[in-house]
């Protein structure tokens, strides 16, 4: 008679005052303090708790309350029927800043930033409880993170990650991760990621579209991505993961290009166009025809973020440019790096479609 294996459950995932069994999943409320009314303020997430151990990965969206696109992104990745074939330990947060989506606004009702009140306090305001909620119960219980922005209130960015580069096992998470551009980006104070490396966790924040609305390609990028990384930590089947063939473009530096004068603006240079010095990307007139000044690149570069606005004011920050070796190669490769995106929904929820 042939002995039938033995199959070993990895331990329950605690989290809350909640035990989640191998092989389950369980919608979680973590409540960190009250409204007026008595209602819980809570976290929100989604544990999918494999049969077999291996890496524990947060996925974070909306801790700015009006950037949306990692809600989408969050959805579809749960949706997946890789999933159902999870090793280790998936925790889902799609929006961690409720009462901002609510109010569709970037802060908390403290009027604070939870993405600069890192690591938080239990005494604290609001911002500073649910930052150290989300330090203590997400971030300290997992081995790696991935949190999701949008460009800020009337900006929009290229899909790009960013990282510190010292942190290897970080820096490897974006080269997989494959969004067109990595750019380095020092930790800043009080946010999620500087928490989350001051812990050992590493961690990737994604940027791909604006505020507000859903951008398809970001969306799709970051699913990928994603995916991508899960595949190389040996979350999901690797071979299931769309790769890329062509690296992302790493930049070390992005500088915005200001507005020389205060005007009409109009954009002559698309998100992921080359920029070089002394090209004109932008012009900034008057209503009445009277006056035109050009808006003129100061170093060689690719167009990473923008404004969306078409009334600026004279400094207004108009487009982020990301300094690169070669910025017609990079335009092309970031063509490449967008379409493959477009063309690959094959991991996406097939009910979107
Ligand atoms: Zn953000």
């Amino acid at each position: 008679m042939v002995k039938k294996k033995k199959i070993i459950k990895q331990p329950s995932f605690e989290i809350g005052e909640v035990s989640v069994e191998a092989g389950t999943t369980k919608i979680i409320r973590i409540p960190f303090s009250s409204f007026p009314d008595h209602t819980d303020f809570s976290l929100n997430v989604k544990v999918i708790h494999g049969r077999h151990e291996g890496k524990r990965l947060f996925l974070s969206s909306t801790i700015h309350g009006d950037e949306l696109n990692g809600i989408e992104v969050i959805r579809r990745v749960l949706a997946s029927p890789l999933i159902k074939r999870l090793k280790g330990t998936l925790v889902a947060i799609p929006i961690v800043n409720l009462t901002g989506m609510f109010m569709q606004t970037r802060y908390l009702p403290d009027r604070r930033d939870l993405n600069r009140s890192f690591p938080g306090s239990e005494t604290g305001s609001s911002a500073s409880q649910l930052a150290n909620t989300f330090l203590t119960e997400i971030i300290q219980r997992c081995t790696h993170g991935i949190d999701l922005h949008t460009g800020s209130n009337n900006r929009t960015n290229l899909p790009q990650v960013r990282c510190d580069f010292e942190n290897e096992e970080t820096l490897k998470m974006a080269l997989v991760f494959g969004a067109p551009v990595i750019l380095k980006a020092k930790l800043r104070d009080g946010s999620l990621r500087e928490a989350s490396e001051k812990v050992g966790i590493p961690s990737l924040t994604f940027e791909g579209g604006e505020a507000l609305r859903f951008n398809e390609n970001a969306i799709r990028s970051a699913v990928q991505g994603i995916f991508r990384v899960m595949g190389s930590l040996d979350m999901i089947p690797a071979e299931k993961c769309v790769s890329i063939k062509h690296s992302p473009i790493i930049s070390p530096v992005s500088r915005w290009v200001r507005a020389p004068a205060t005007g009409i603006f109009r954009t002559m240079c698309a998100l992921g166009d080359k920029v070089l010095k002394g090209d004109v990307i932008g012009k900034v007139s008057d209503s009445l025809g009277a006056h035109s000044v050009d808006v003129v690149a100061t170093f060689d570069g690719i167009a990473v973020g923008r404004t969306l606005l078409p009334i600026v004011y004279k400094g207004d920050a108009l487009f982020n440019v990301a300094w690169v070796p070669d910025p017609a190669r990079a335009e092309a490769t970031i063509e490449e790096l967008e379409e493959e995106a477009d063309l690959n929904p094959a991991l996406d929820d097939p009910s979107t479609y």
